[in-house]
Parts: C-alpha cells; structure tokens; sequence
C-alpha cells in the first residue's frame, strides 16, 4: 500500500519570488530584471494561465519584455518544476505555479480554477507497464475535471 498523499486545497500560488530565485539558482540559472518581471506576473494568476496571456498582461505594464523572454523565461521555469503544463478542459494547455515534486490538478471545467494534489495512482500501473512492456517509463500526466464549490452554487 502507498501512502496517501495530501491534497492542497489553495489556488493562491504556494510560492514566492524569493523561492523561484533560489530554485533556479540551484539549477544554474541567473535570475535576470527580465526573468524577475515574468515570475512577479506568473505569481499574480490564481488559475492556469496561458504563454499567450503572460505576454499580453506584460505587454500593458512592462512594453519592453520581448515575447520571445517571456517564453523562454517560462520554459526555464517549467523545466524547473515551478510551473507544471496542464490540459485545461477545452484541450489548451496552461501553466500553473507550484512547489517542485510530483503533483497532479483537480481543474473547475467552469472557471478555470485548479486544485493541486500529490496523491498519485500510477505507481503500480507503472511498475506492470514496466514489467509487461520493457519500456523505461518517463512520466505520465492526469487531469481530474470537476465543478469547483463557487461555481456549483453559483
Ligand atoms: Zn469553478
Ligand atoms: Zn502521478
């Protein structure tokens, strides 16, 4: 038996400016003006985001981000495990901020808003895959969709 992992009920990101710095500083990468702006926005959303959307809420308050920083700034991020890329429910992907490790969202097919949550099936359908097929297992993405509590009231 695997022991149940903890769900976390916040949308607000669970991270700060300070934390994102210091994961990228661990992986070698410097945290540019340019870089600091794109993680001061990404923390700002309080569901998944898109690339695109980044680009058009900088392009209003910060005219000289290029867009070709803000999707490099958000691969880095990603390849950090600091962003994680998700399906929203209309097949799009977007990203969402959270603490680096294994973790799956609980997505509103209403408004958007995800809940992240570590508990992970997978584990022993892994492990048989691994047996059966002699594939190296690499990863594996679940998307759970719901309607959130808002918007069932609504
Ligand atoms: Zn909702
Ligand atoms: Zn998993």
């Amino acid at each position: 038996m695997t022991e149940h992992g903890t769900i976390t009920r916040d949308t607000a990101p669970t991270l700060t400016t300070e934390q994102i710095v210091s994961v990228l500083s661990q992986h070698g990468y410097r945290t540019t003006a340019p870089r600091q702006t794109v993680i001061a926005e990404v923390l700002r959303y309080h569901k998944p985001f898109t690339a695109e959307q980044v680009v058009a809420d900088l392009k209003v308050t910060e005219p000289s981000l290029g867009r070709a920083t803000v999707y490099r700034t958000l691969e880095i991020l990603a390849s950090v495990d600091v962003l994680t890329r998700l399906l929203q429910p209309d097949g799009h992907s977007a990203y969402v901020v959270g603490a680096p490790g294994h973790r799956h969202h609980l997505i509103c097919s209403q408004c958007g808003v995800a809940v992240a949550f570590t508990q992970c099936p997978m584990d022993e359908l892994v492990s048989s895959l691994t047996r059966d097929t002699a594939y190296e297992i690499q990863g594996h993405m679940i998307e759970v969709f719901g309607v959130c509590p808002g918007c069932r009231a609504a």
